[in-house]
């Protein structure tokens, strides 16, 4: 096979995956019922908890990317006919609608302006209204940049009875999560944004709440792959066959999450927040200005707006010669955003000021 080329991943993700990852995958397969395996998913599990912070015994990495995560918390929890309501702040609040769609679910939306971030009294008001099963939002907009205050509407849908799923797939890892604090019942990420691993999993929790919603539901779970209760058997004690788990990912979790815990969040957030500074200053020597106002800025997508000159010159032929010339990806806009915006992702091992240099490095010699 032809090799890839080495590429400096800063975009929205994939990030580059730490060579420990790597290293971690390349070791020779056990089986998923090895009890060297098992204890490797004890560990993961355990690790979980304590980056969502959370108690939630179903804690665990599910198979599938973040969107299968996504998939898995509304097909759980969704029967047909519900009212879910659904903060619209950019492509993955959309996408979540589109999910909860399929299933049956009548969403009611509430939308933020894109950049912003979701209004608590808009949502307090369409929960008030609606009195809805779920309550389902992201916390970090990958397609803004934006940052999602989560308590206020926690609280709000928990006091009207209603489940809370968060999309953490951009922030574990690089900013708190605290599911617990916050009263989410159920949340999903993604191992390649800043747990430095490749694709594949989704970590995700559910709160004991959540699975006293699960046990009543009136019909099963339409989805077998995601259904809870059968996960269990391999999550919980037991550790009975449900699918094969993809053995070598969940290592390569392990290893990225150990560099994590020895790290420590807060110096981790520290570092993102440090790379993002660099960037933001850095950027505008350029002429590129932040979309999203400083306080709900994410430190690991940056979402940066883009000077006439290169528009007028094409944003696409520039990211494409930082690509061919310098081996850096960035990522342009999305939906609404395409062509307006780049995303710069300083994920996990990324975020270092000397790597947002080499970003910066390249495009002075590109607009020299
Ligand atoms: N939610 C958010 C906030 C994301 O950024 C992404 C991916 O970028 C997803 C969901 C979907 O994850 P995946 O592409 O891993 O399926």
């Amino acid at each position: 096979m032809k090799p890839l080329p080495h590429r400096l991943l800063l975009g929205p993700g994939p990030s580059n995956a730490h060579a420990d990852v790597l290293a971690a995958m390349a070791q020779p397969l056990v089986g998923h019922l090895d009890p060297a395996f098992l204890d490797v998913v004890d560990a993961v599990q355990a690790s979980l908890r304590r980056l969502f912070a959370t108690a939630n015994p179903m804690t665990l990495p599910l198979s599938a990317t973040g969107s299968g995560g996504m998939e898995a918390c509304f097909a759980n929890f969704v029967e047909p006919g519900d009212a879910v309501v659904v903060g619209v702040a950019g492509v993955f609040g959309e996408r979540m609608c589109e999910v909860a769609a399929r299933l049956g679910a009548r969403v009611v939306r509430v939308d933020a302006d894109w950049g912003r971030v979701l209004d608590a009294g808009a949502m307090r008001e369409a929960i008030a209204r609606t009195r809805p099963a779920l309550v389902a939002f992201v916390h970090a907009e990958t397609s803004t940049g934006a940052c999602q205050p989560v308590a206020p509407i926690a609280e709000a849908a928990r006091a009207a009875g209603a489940l809370v799923i968060l999309d953490c797939v951009t922030s574990l890892a690089g900013i708190p999560v605290a599911l617990d604090a916050w009263g989410v019942d159920a949340a999903y990420s993604g191992t390649q944004k800043c747990l430095s691993c490749p694709p594949g999993l989704s970590p995700a929790s559910f709160s004991p709440r959540a699975l006293e919603r699960l046990a009543r539901r009136r019909a099963p779970v339409s989805s077998w792959y995601f259904d809870l209760n059968l996960l269990g058997g391999y999550f919980g004690e037991r550790r009975v066959y449900h699918h094969t788990a993809p053995i070598s990912a969940i290592v390569g979790l392990a290893e990225g999450l150990r560099r994590v815990e020895a790290e420590g969040m807060a110096a981790r957030e520290a570092r993102h927040r440090e790379a993002s500074r660099h960037l933001l200053a850095g950027a505008a020597r350029f002429g590129f200005a932040p979309l999203v106002a400083e306080e709900h800025r994410l430190p690991m997508l940056n979402a940066l707006l883009l000077p006439e000159r290169i528009t007028r010159e094409g944003e696409a032929a520039l990211r494409r010669r930082l690509l061919d010339r310098h081996g850096i990806e960035v990522g342009g806009g999305l939906g609404k955003l395409a062509g307006r915006i780049w995303r710069v992702g300083l994920m996990g091992e990324n975020a270092r000021v000397e790597i947002v240099d080499r970003l910066l490095d390249a495009l002075g010699e590109e607009l020299r």
